[in-house]
């Protein structure tokens, strides 16, 4: 297992706390009001079901600057799936110029 540098830790501590003042405020988010199993369930049809729930978090934003920063590989982050958030393998996307 890799532990989290200090800096991960403060980014996933702030998350947290952003998670715990929309909670205070009445705002849950759906993955604290849902169980997380959920959140981390393997099946393709529950991570799609609770990514859509994603898409009235308050905390989306900041839940996917920190997935972006500190990739997670397992769950539902911000609304993406696993499979969302999987590299995409073969050539990339060509780039269009507009000097032709
Ligand atoms: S956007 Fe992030 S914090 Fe909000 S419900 Fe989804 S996983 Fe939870």
């Amino acid at each position: 297992m890799i532990r989290p540098d200090a800096e991960q830790l403060a980014a996933h501590n702030r998350l947290v706390s952003i998670l715990a003042d929309l909670a205070d405020s009445g705002r849950p988010a759906p993955c604290v009001k849902t169980p997380v199993a959920e959140w981390t369930s393997d099946d393709p049809g529950d991570q799609e079901y609770v990514a859509r729930l994603c898409l009235a978090c308050f905390a989306r934003t900041a839940c996917h600057e920190y997935n972006t920063n500190y990739p997670e590989p397992a769950g539902v982050w911000a609304g993406l799936t696993e499979s969302d958030r999987a590299p995409r393998r073969g050539r990339p996307p060509k780039e269009t110029t507009d000097d032709h």
